[in-house]
């Protein structure tokens, strides 16, 4: 059984960034990097918005700086996923996906959160080529171009506006024939010129030589009077929702109703003491990279004055 001071679960910028605290406060921490070292930005070309890049810089090489710089202090970074954690008293007893048994005096959960897709196989295809579920993040590149949005919740509706003040047009495509958002919201939509909503509206399929051009998009799908047509488009944006990865540790913390970990408000405690989440798994407004890299800082320094007054 290894004794160590702090586990982090997770390498995304999250988990990344709380190792370099943990280990420039000189806490004994192991930093296991899951399934996808080095998280979601891993995922995409080109980053323009994290601070310190004045060129953008591509994801991986990102992420590789950002591992490159965690390890300098003394964080063992492991490949491997933690595959249980026992929250239920302290020291946490977690366990890898090696059988390897680990007594924690504290936890950061950074598990990230991972976007929600229709299941086109389309979508696959064109990841990174048209396809999106971030519009902050790639929005820039579809200036004065035609996109859409899939989604009719506030989410869509906040992505459908943020795109309309950049795009020429943004398609707001609604499987039901309403909005689910906040009045607020739907009015704001409906108010905005360059946004027209297509209510009764499935995606079925994306087109196009280099990268998406369009979608095969279907009203009514499956009525009598189903019209299936298509519509030019240069970026398809998906907002139906995020999936927390909190599976582990839902037993014992407690959750939004989308599952995203709940901590107090201004800082990365969470309901059970000794344990921290940073990053998406708890941000279910903003889910950026410079965020999650904030949240992981304020988890390492909460755990580490955890751990003084403990
Ligand atoms: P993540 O990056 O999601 O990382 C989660 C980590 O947890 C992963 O390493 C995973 O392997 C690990 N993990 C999960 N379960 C376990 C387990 N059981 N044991 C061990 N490890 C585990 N943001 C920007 O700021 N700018 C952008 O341009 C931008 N572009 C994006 C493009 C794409 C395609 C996507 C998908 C996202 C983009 N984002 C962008 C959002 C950004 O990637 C996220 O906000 C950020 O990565 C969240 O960081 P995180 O550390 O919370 O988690």
């Amino acid at each position: 059984m290894e004794k160590i001071d702090t586990l982090i679960i997770g390498s995304g910028p999250a988990g990344y960034t709380a190792a370099i605290y943990a280990g420039r406060a000189n806490l004994k921490t192991i930093l296991y990097s899951g399934l996808q070292p080095g998280g979601q930005l891993t995922t995409t070309s080109e980053v323009e918005n994290f601070p310190g890049y004045p060129q953008g810089v591509d994801g991986n090489q990102l992420m590789m700086d950002l591992r490159e710089q965690a390890g300098r202090f003394g964080t063992e970074i492991r490949d491997g996923e933690i595959v249980k954690a026992d929250l239920s008293s302290r020291p946490f007893h977690c366990v890898d996906d090696r059988g390897n048994e680990i007594e924690a005096r504290s936890v950061i959960i950074a598990t990230g959160a991972t976007a929600k897709y229709l299941g086109l196989p389309d979508e696959e295809k064109y990841r990174g080529q048209g396809v999106s579920a971030c519009a902050t993040c790639d929005g820039f590149f579809y200036r004065k171009k035609v996109v859409a949005v899939v989604g009719g919740g506030d989410t869509a509706c906040e992505e459908a506006m943020y795109l309309s003040s950049l795009a020429a047009k943004v398609y707001l495509i609604v499987r039901k024939p309403f909005l689910r958002a906040t009045e607020i919201m739907k009015q704001r939509v409906i108010d905005k010129e360059n946004i027209e909503i297509l209510f009764e509206h499935n995606t079925v399929g994306l087109f196009g030589e280099n990268g998406v051009e369009g979608a095969h998009v279907v009203k009514r799908l499956g009525e009598p009077d189903e019209e299936r047509y298509d519509i030019a488009i240069d970026g398809f944006f998906l907002a139906i929702g995020h999936k927390p990865n909190t599976e582990l540790f839902k037993e014992y913390l407690d959750l939004d109703a989308q599952g995203f970990i709940k901590t107090v408000p201004g800082t990365s405690k969470t309901n059970v003491e000794g344990v921290f989440a940073a990053g998406d798994v708890a941000d279910p407004n903003y889910r950026q990279g410079v965020v999650a890299a904030g949240s992981g800082a304020m988890a390492a320094i909460d755990a580490d004055r955890f751990l003084q007054a403990n």
